[in-house]
């Protein structure tokens, strides 16, 4: 069984959720976006390993194996799909909308406060929903409205002009509105944090970064246990499969860790259910992506894999402190942001 994680008004999250990036329906688009703004030039694109098109399908597969938690964002490009599947799952009564937890994403070109509202309207539209269980602000970065990724500095808007806590106001109205039952931001450093903290009616209540054993980040999750922010933890699998614009040369990977792979051998199980496993103990949600049926049930099942104390104290030490995930594609010269401001270092 998944357990999950309870926020202050008693609401429940399960700590196992499934992730939807690298899953879109005709994302040639998106792709190419993307390609450009992270100098990915080759021709045949191909940075994306398994077949797009399908997220209607897998997130279908997901719900029937017992995922009640999926997380989508806006610029993923196919919450359309997703939300075919879940109307398709609601009406033929596998589930029920308040047996499922459903996040999403506001992406950064609608960090203007008008924009905010409109384009949660458009997530749910596109999501067949109501309301979203948890809305999280993508990025700390802000982009002209209907540019997805920078090409130019100029399509870049500084926080200076646009800040995070203006944005962050329009998100509070939407909890109040009941387009939203939670909100929260996603790559957020601690300094940004403490700012919503310091300044914000409605605090953070969550705050999903990138976290495997790789990069355990133990100060922010000391911080956000102490100011009651839960953590979920994206790319828990090491993101192997992200555009290779994404990757640079010899990185580790982490499903070839051996020490993960001698604790997965001692209890009879996978690499991949040891990392959420590790997840899920150090009281973080871990949303990993599959596209491949056998996986999306293996990873559910890591949820009764049980490490030991000892399992734990090994993993600590494998920390490298590597993002796969480095933001450095919003890092464009003459642009207002670098990786060492988005990430406070
Ligand atoms: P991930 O879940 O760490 O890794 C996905 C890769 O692992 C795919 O190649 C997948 O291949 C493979 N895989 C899955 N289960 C496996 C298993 N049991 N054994 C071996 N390989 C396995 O990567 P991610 O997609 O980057 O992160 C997960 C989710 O986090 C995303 O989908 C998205 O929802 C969220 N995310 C959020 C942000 C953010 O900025 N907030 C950033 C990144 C990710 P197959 O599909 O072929 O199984």
């Amino acid at each position: 069984m998944v357990n999950t994680v309870t926020f202050s008004n008693g609401d429940q999250m399960p700590m196992l959720g499934f992730g939807t990036w690298k899953s879109a329906p005709g994302g040639l688009k998106y792709k190419l976006k993307l390609a450009i703004a992270t100098g990915y030039r080759r021709l045949g694109l191909g940075p994306w390993k398994g077949a797009p098109g399908d997220v209607y399908s897998t997130v279908k597969d997901a719900i029937a194996a017992g995922y009640r938690h999926i997380d989508c964002a806006h610029v993923y490009g196919n919450e359309a799909n997703i939300g075919r599947a879940l109307a398709d799952c609601f009406k033929a009564g596998i589930v029920t909308r308040d047996q499922m937890w459903i996040t999403s994403k506001l992406w950064s070109d609608c960090h203007e406060p008008k924009e905010v509202q409109p384009a949660v309207e458009n997530t749910l539209a596109n999501l067949q929903l109501d309301y979203l269980d948890l809305y999280l602000m993508h990025w700390p970065v802000a982009i002209q409205k209907g540019s997805t990724f920078p090409v130019t500095p100029e399509t870049l808007i500084s926080l200076k002009d646009l800040p995070l806590l203006d944005t962050w106001r329009a998100m509070e109205s939407l909890v109040d509105k009941g387009l939203c039952r939670h909100i929260g931001v996603s790559n957020f450093s601690i300094a940004k944090l403490q700012n919503l903290l310091d300044n914000a009616q409605r605090p953070p209540e969550m705050n999903q970064i990138e976290l495997h054993p790789y990069l355990q980040q133990p100060s922010m999750l000391d911080f956000c246990h102490k100011n009651n922010i839960h953590l979920t933890a994206y790319s828990p699998l090491g993101s192997a499969d992200r555009p290779a614009s994404l990757k640079t040369a010899n990185e580790p990977i982490l499903l070839e860790e051996p020490t993960i792979a001698a604790i997965a051998k001692s209890h009879g199980v996978t690499p991949a259910q040891v990392l959420l496993s590790w997840a899920m103990q150090r009281g973080t949600v871990a949303i990993p992506k599959s596209f491949n049926p056998e996986r999306i049930r293996q990873n559910l099942a890591s949820a009764e894999v049980v490490l030991t104390a000892k399992d734990m104290q090994t993993i600590t030490a494998l920390d490298l402190n590597r993002r796969y995930v480095d933001g450095a594609f919003w890092q464009v010269p003459g642009g207002p942001y670098t990786v060492e401001n988005i990430w406070d270092l």
